[in-house]
């Protein structure tokens, strides 16, 4: 049954309207955020879908029918950050950021269902928040542009959800357009479209969940960006996008701790290999990038040691199976790795894959092609 007839059985009216916005991979540039770097997501055809119509009151009822139980029925008036309302969090903290930025909505019935898989580092939660923003953004005629529906979706989850994300996810499930990888310069939030026509040169690039989700991560982020934060301090900058690549050895030569300076090298390296992609990107030599995509998860496994045995198998093993070049993303311990790889040869170096990974006794990967699609849209 699709969201429409599920809407309808639910509050016995047709819906306004159908929205979609979509899961995101990033292709390169990790933790390079909270530096205020660059980041290079691209959306999945992978969709969160919202049929959704307006209340003439204040009351949201909320629905998922990827989600076992009853309509979660919510007064706008009394939403309060950090409440737990499970998944309906996510939809309600978008309605409360809105409220907290100043604008007017009132209340409304959504019933969503989500292809995202969740969990699996592709921001199902984001496609969630988006979704939610764009709807709400038609219906009550607010105005709002991608990128400021994106601001909003990412203070839902910040400051009302309550995890500590960046801009990334929330702005590529609302900005990518087909056929782009999106620039993302996360110090003045400028984006730019990079043309990522893979089938039209006869490539795929293969998103390989892992389907592990390790708990060392739990304070590795935390960690991590302290170091930089550390790192950034004794460079005197404010933050380490300020340190160009050409002066990284002499930086890294002021800097007495190991683990500050691995930290350093990650960043500012990230940083250039995004320059790097999208140099070649636009010089329509998208083979190329495959090298450099290998190069930044030699940088996340040995520099800022974030990688798992499961991630680093699936990157040596689609590479030795003629891969042009694999890296784990997102933030690590787990979660999923993409692969650029020859049309001809995803059989091969999928199938390779999966017999790593139960050779090495592990549990089967799921794989599906990254397929480089629209951002958040209105479909009825
Ligand atoms: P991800 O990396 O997928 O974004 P998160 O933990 O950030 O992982 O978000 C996953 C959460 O988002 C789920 O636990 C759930 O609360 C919510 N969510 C995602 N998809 C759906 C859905 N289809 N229906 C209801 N809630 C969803
Ligand atoms: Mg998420």
């Amino acid at each position: 049954m699709g969201v429409r007839e599920g809407f309808e059985e639910l509050y016995g009216a047709v819906p306004e309207g159908v929205w979609a916005a979509p899961g995101r991979v990033n292709l390169i540039g990790e933790y390079t955020d909270f530096n205020e770097g660059f980041v290079m997501p691209l959306a999945l055809p992978h969709t969160a879908v919202a049929a959704v119509s307006r209340r003439a009151d204040r009351v949201l009822r909320l629905h998922s029918a990827d989600i076992e139980g009853p309509v979660v029925e919510l007064d706008i008036e009394a939403l309060v950050p950090l409440s737990d309302t499970g998944w309906a969090a996510y939809p309600a903290g978008v309605v409360w950021a809105l409220g907290q930025a100043g604008h007017v909505v009132g209340g409304a019935d959504l019933h969503l269902a989500s292809t995202v898989p969740t969990g699996a580092g592709l921001s199902s939660s984001a496609a969630l928040e988006v979704v939610t923003a764009l709807a709400l953004n038609d219906l009550y005629e607010l105005g709002l542009t991608g990128p400021e529906l994106a601001r909003l979706a990412q203070r839902a989850e910040n400051d009302f959800v309550g995890v500590p994300c960046g801009i990334m996810d929330q702005t590529a499930s609302a900005c990518c357009t087909e056929g782009h990888a999106l620039h993302l310069d996360c110090r003045d939030l400028s984006i730019r479209q990079v043309p990522f026509d893979l089938a039209a040169q006869g490539l795929e690039l293969l998103v390989v969940d892992s389907r592990v989700k390790h708990a060392l991560g739990d304070g590795a982020y935390a960690e991590r960006r302290a170091g930089c934060e550390e790192g950034a301090r004794q460079l005197g900058v404010s933050h380490l996008r300020d340190v160009p690549y050409t002066g990284l050895d002499a930086a890294l030569a002021r800097l007495s701790d190991e683990r500050v300076r691995r930290y350093v090298r990650h960043v500012v390296s990230d940083d250039h290999r995004v320059e790097q992609v999208i140099a070649l990107l636009d010089a329509g030599d998208v083979r190329a990038i495959g090298p450099v995509l290998t190069e930044g998860h030699v940088s996340l496994r040995d520099d800022l040691r974030i990688s798992c045995p499961e991630l680093d198998l699936v990157v040596a093993t689609a590479n030795a199976a003629g891969a042009l070049g694999a890296r784990m993303t997102g933030g690590g311990f787990g979660g999923s790795a993409v692969v650029l790889v020859e049309s001809a040869d995803v059989d091969t170096v999928t199938k390779a894959v999966a017999e790593a990974f139960a050779a090495a006794g592990y549990t089967a990967p799921r794989v599906f092609p990254a397929v480089p699609s629209a951002g958040a849209r209105r479909l009825v």
